[in-house]
């Protein structure tokens, strides 16, 4: 494994966030011990893991069935098979923006296909960006250092108490800090409004520890 592996920002890290050839196989067949542990009450995961891909395209009649892109650029199919066959989800579906799936498992669909069968509607999201915006925003959480002086995330002024510079935090991702409403303004209309939906979209993941499984997350 190479080292850098160790500094890749949460989302890129290919064993919480897999591609789908990376997915455990349907405890049918057999249980993946990469993901499962072993316990006196039976199986139980080992860490979290979700799956992430980007909408190409919408192709359900009766239910929600999705083509989706992963980090691979594997096009799988994610197939809604909830009691409402995904129409609580349907109006959110928009090409280009990204599905995330909780605890995916490989499945082999009777058209031949391959993908994901959800069956829990609070183990499917949509966050309204690009996958490469979110692992991007996720990029951009990790290298936020804590005891370095913060800058304008428009301007580039730096935070100093003796001349006044004081930056606030975009309230929306409270994650970019500004030196003023001109150059959040400035900022906004320049592409800070797309990042700022990954950025809050990327929040839900970088809060909460992917390393130890107590109980299943949901969305
Ligand atoms: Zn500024
Ligand atoms: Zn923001």
């Amino acid at each position: 494994m190479p080292k850098s592996k160790k500094h890749q920002s949460l989302l890129r890290n290919s064993f919480n966030f897999p591609t789908f050839s990376g997915l455990p196989d349907e405890p049918e067949n057999e249980i993946d011990l990469r993901y499962y542990d072993n316990g006196p009450f039976g199986f139980k995961p080992g860490q979290h893991w979700c799956f992430l891909g980007e909408i190409v395209e919408s192709i359900g009649l009766v239910r929600v069935l999705l083509r989706v892109k992963d980090k691979d650029g594997q096009v799988v199919t994610v197939g809604l098979y909830t009691d409402d066959r995904g129409q609580a989800l349907a109006p959110q579906i928009k090409e280009g923006h990204t599905v995330a799936v909780l605890y995916g498992e490989q499945h082999g669909f009777l058209d031949m296909s391959v993908g994901i069968r959800v069956e829990d509607t609070s183990n499917i999201k949509i966050i309204p960006c690009s996958l490469e915006q979110l692992l991007k925003a996720s990029d951009d959480v990790a290298t936020l250092r804590k005891g370095q002086p913060r800058r304008c995330g428009s301007c580039g002024k730096e935070e100093n108490a003796s001349d006044n510079t004081h930056l606030r935090l975009c309230s929306r991702c409270r994650h970019t800090p500004y030196c003023g409403e001109d150059c959040q303004k400035k900022a906004w209309a320049a592409g800070h409004k797309a990042n700022c939906k990954a950025l809050v979209g990327v929040r839900w993941f970088t809060e909460r520890n992917w390393r130890t499984f107590h109980d299943w997350f949901n969305f």
